[in-house]
């Protein structure tokens, strides 16, 4: 093993689960996807700030994947990914973790030293004018000034990215663990050449990224459906999918670089696009979903009987209440119209179906409501407050919840990206 050096496959699937329950219910929609002849590694992600509002650590994550693994009989790959972690908390995470997301998005536009962007613009120079990405896409046209910009903007997070992986494998060793790189979570999207520049810097850094999740274009709410032109985002990721075999020839990047989509789930709209993109460039891709397995946790309780759909009104009765606090920390992805939320007397009349009904994201379904899905979406702190009374529900009702986990997954989000179904 000691030569040996950690690679993430070609398709990967980022699974989220905030009360660590659904480990099992998870890996089963990857085991289908392998039944139907598509090998996904499944990577079990989980956040700085989910971990504090959920009072869990990463050491759960860990073992909460290796007993589903070992308990499904899974024989596949799979990862601990410590995600969005920054310099400042990435030492919770590095027993637990064997994947770690850089998220230097705020290091981004603050300004390098002049001389520094300077051989940059130097050493990259060359890129200035027509860049060809195989034919199949339209070409970048790049200008001095352009890479000027570019190692401005994102010089200074690179740096940052750096200093945060030296410091991980001066603790596990080179080749133990797999590295992505995210500047998602920022205002401004990155074009496809400013992604020419970052992977160049990247690579100037000596970090052996394995995948990067840009800034895409269009709103990434989370839980619901992509808003933007779906047209322009396939256009767009296409592009970054040829930028990166054209970096990873250039500036010797891992092989098995690779787009990574941070979703906030239920990108539908987009997944056709995806699908396209894997097949015509033979590309592969890390999808990283948010937490939706805890609405289908929601939807397993409200279908399973009297007292789980108890627990599931009396949650949202109580996040109405709390809209400002809850949605506070999510601002910037999330678009919730307070009128379309159904008022609590109104739920209270609700059966479990049409709960779920309102719930489940399926757009075809008259009752389906996004804001009453994203206002519940942010509000599993409610349920952590619930603590035993709470998981103890997730329990007495495991297999029904399980069913709409595992069924969700597979059915909604890796039938469409890697089946094209
Ligand atoms: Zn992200």
């Amino acid at each position: 093993m000691k030569n040996e050096r950690m690679v993430l496959d070609k398709y990967s699937f980022g699974l989220g689960d905030r009360f660590g329950h659904q480990g099992q219910a998870q890996l089963r929609s990857v085991m289908k996807a392998s039944e139907h002849g598509i090998e996904i590694t499944p990577v079990w992600n989980k956040s700085q700030r989910e971990h504090r509002i959920i009072g869990t650590r990463a050491m759960n994550v860990r073992r909460e994947a290796d007993d589903a693994v070992r308990q499904c009989g899974w024989g596949g790959s799979y990862f601990v990914d410590a995600d969005h972690i920054g310099m400042e908390d990435v030492d919770e995470f590095i027993k637990a973790s064997d994947f770690f997301t850089l998220d230097v998005a705020d290091y981004i536009a603050r300004s390098s030293e002049p001389r520094v962007v300077d051989a940059f613009v130097e050493k990259y120079g060359k890129y200035a004018g027509r860049v060809e990405l195989g034919g199949i896409c339209k070409p970048l046209e790049i200008t001095k000034e352009s890479i000027r910009v570019a190692a401005g903007k994102y010089l200074l997070a690179v740096k940052r990215a750096g200093r945060i992986y030296r410091h991980i494998e001066s603790v596990k060793g080179k080749g133990m663990f797999i590295t992505e790189v995210s500047m998602d979570e920022t205002d401004e999207a990155q074009s496809p050449a400013d992604l020419l520049f970052i992977l160049a810097a990247i690579a100037d850094e000596g970090i052996p990224v394995q995948t990067i999740a840009p800034k895409f274009s269009g709103r990434f709410n989370k839980g619901v459906d992509y808003a933007g032109k779906a047209g322009k985002f396939e256009a767009e990721f296409e592009r970054d999918i040829a930028v990166i075999s054209f970096a990873r020839e250039q500036f010797g990047l891992p092989d098995e670089l690779k787009l990574s989509v941070h979703s906030g789930s239920d990108k539908f709209s987009i997944y056709g696009p995806i699908h396209g993109a894997l097949k015509k460039f033979d590309a592969g891709v890390h999808i990283k979903t948010a937490g939706t397995t805890w609405l289908e946790e929601l939807i397993g309780l409200a279908m399973g009987g009297a007292d789980g759909l108890a627990i599931a009104r009396g949650i949202y009765e109580r996040a109405l209440n709390r809209i400002d606090e809850l949605c506070g920390p999510y601002e910037t992805v999330i678009d919730i119209n307070p009128a379309r939320l159904p008022r609590v007397r109104e739920v209270s009349g609700w059966d479990g179906a049409r709960f779920a009904g309102a719930l489940r994201h399926d757009q075809g379904c008259g009752d389906y409501n996004p804001d009453f899905r994203q206002l519940l979406h942010v509000s599993y702190k409610v349920a952590a407050e619930m603590g035993r009374k709470f998981t103890d529900a997730l329990d007495k009702y495991a297999d029904i919840i399980g069913e709409n986990v595992t069924e969700n997954i597979y059915e909604r989000h890796i039938k469409p990206v890697f089946l094209g179904a």
